[in-house]
């Protein structure tokens, strides 16, 4: 086990203290066995896709303390992503626009101002994406000025051309992460507007990634610094 015989920190020695802590040879750093372990679980749990209720049912922890970790790994995770991002940057890559509507929303005209509008590039396999500023903003000026028709009717359009061309495309990576990402947010009964981007790159993460080199990946991030 990585957390008994080396230091998360610095991947030196560690020695097992007395009163249970284990103790850096080297940077002296001390952690409690108890704490990486739980660590470990919540980690473990989230990359299964468990939701923080059912691990708090599970294991009798505490639901805000674990929505609080699955919070850090989200961010942690969005942060792993800009750090590869810079890695594969500079291959050649393709790239599709795609928007977000929930099921529910579809049918409204105006459902324009509620989409989530997002890039997906594929740098030879890797998948990288930006968020799109949110229509949202605007919504009130389009209306008090009557404009909205036009833009609505062109919006549709544009719906219409990038659905046809999303069937004729031939099967690719961006197509598949696509699927990933609808039956991922499926599971959660809504994403508010501001964690979206949070959303996406959890999607984004688990996607680039097999299950244990993502948790490789965030027990590094996790134990990078104090917290
Ligand atoms: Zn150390």
């Amino acid at each position: 086990m990585l957390w008994t015989n080396e230091c998360l920190y610095c991947h030196s020695f560690v020695y097992i203290l007395s009163d249970g802590r284990v103790k850096c040879s080297k940077c002296s750093k001390k952690l409690s066995l108890e704490k990486i372990n739980k660590v470990m679980l919540v980690i473990n749990s989230y990359i299964d896709d468990e939701s923080a209720l059912s691990l708090s049912k599970r294991t009798k922890l505490s639901y805000t303390s674990i929505q609080k970790y699955y919070e850090t790994l989200r961010i942690l995770s969005a942060q792993i992503c800009e750090q590869e991002y810079e890695h594969v940057r500079m291959i050649k890559c393709e790239y599709e626009e795609y928007y977000y509507l929930e099921n529910t929303k579809k049918l409204k005209r105006e459902a324009v101002f509620d989409a989530h509008n997002f890039l997906t590039f594929d740098y030879s396999k890797h998948i990288y994406t930006i968020l799109m500023p949110s229509l949202q903003q605007y919504k009130k000026q389009f209306f008090q000025d009557s404009v909205e028709d036009g833009y609505i009717d062109e919006f549709n359009r544009f719906k219409r051309n990038s659905k046809i061309i999303k069937v004729d495309k031939h099967f690719n990576n961006i197509v598949s992460f696509w699927d990933y990402f609808e039956k991922a947010i499926l599971k959660y009964k809504g994403v508010k507007n501001n964690s979206f981007i949070y959303f996406l790159k959890e999607c984004e993460f688990k996607y680039n990634h097999t299950k244990n080199e993502a948790i490789e990946l965030l027990v590094k991030e996790y134990f990078k610094e104090d917290k």
